[in-house]
């Protein structure tokens, strides 16, 4: 089944378990790589009756949903796909009766519903982040379609970013994700970024590409992910930005 372009089909879409748990695992891990939220080892189990991982790790049992702003939602990932869908595809944004009546939720889950979904999206508070954090950019739109690994979209420069929106995402391990479009990834754009976001003497994770990037910034401690490779995978809880919703943007 081809990618949703309208409301009916994306609800129909999504209607699939099958389908919105695939969306919903793409979303949180592009890379395929499935770690324990609590001790990030990737060794684990899939129990496919139940669609959850039994981690080697530490373990024990973790879902999809752990971790993520769907974690503590008694709607079904079908609903909670389809309002992201809604969301990031709707030009003019959408109402929680809009949503509600949609997809077939209260107006008040509804409501719920986008106020998390907006939160990971535009969140915009005057609270800086602090402790580790991460930082990740991709692009978005025209020809990324199909990078939905965010390292191949970052490779992309020059006169290749014309039609393409520049996206960065900052989190907080434990915490919240920011997400912002930016006009342009030049050195400055992005060091204003993360000095708008991130605390000062906070440990910041990124690539390497970004590293270089984000260096001169004052009183962050910014580690690259090759460089450090080895030991990063070891004491990462949670590696949360590679599941920003890089791919239903691409989707649209
Ligand atoms: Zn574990």
């Amino acid at each position: 089944m081809e990618t949703p372009t309208t409301l009916q089909e994306a609800i129909v879409y999504f209607s699939d378990p099958d389908r919105a748990f695939q969306c919903a695992l793409n979303l949180r891990w592009p890379n395929g790589l499935v770690s324990c939220p609590r001790c990030g080892s990737e060794r684990h189990a899939f129990i496919k009756s139940r669609r959850i991982w039994e981690c080697y790790g530490c373990k024990k049992q973790f879902s999809l949903k752990v971790g993520t702003i769907f974690e503590d939602s008694p709607l079904g990932l079908d609903k909670w796909m389809c309002a992201y869908w809604l969301l990031t595809n709707s030009k003019n944004g959408i109402s929680s009766c809009e949503l509600a009546r949609s997809i077939g939720i209260t107006q008040k889950s509804a409501w719920h519903m986008l106020h998390r979904i907006r939160k990971t999206l535009h969140e915009d508070s005057a609270v800086l982040l602090s402790g580790e954090v991460e930082a990740d950019e991709t692009f978005i739109g025209g020809k990324a379609r199909n990078m939905h690994v965010s390292k191949k979209a970052r490779r992309i420069t020059g006169a290749g970013t014309v039609d393409k929106t520049a996206v960065m995402g900052i989190l907080e391990r434990g915490g919240t994700v920011r997400t912002t479009v930016v006009a342009d990834r030049k050195k400055k754009t992005l060091q204003a970024e993360v000095k708008k976001h991130v605390e000062a003497g906070a440990a910041l994770y990124t690539d390497a590409l970004l590293s270089y990037e984000l260096v001169e910034i004052a009183g962050a401690y910014v580690f690259s992910d090759e460089l450090f490779e080895g030991w990063l995978k070891d004491c990462a809880v949670f590696v949360g930005v590679s599941w920003l919703p890089w791919r239903l943007f691409v989707a649209s």
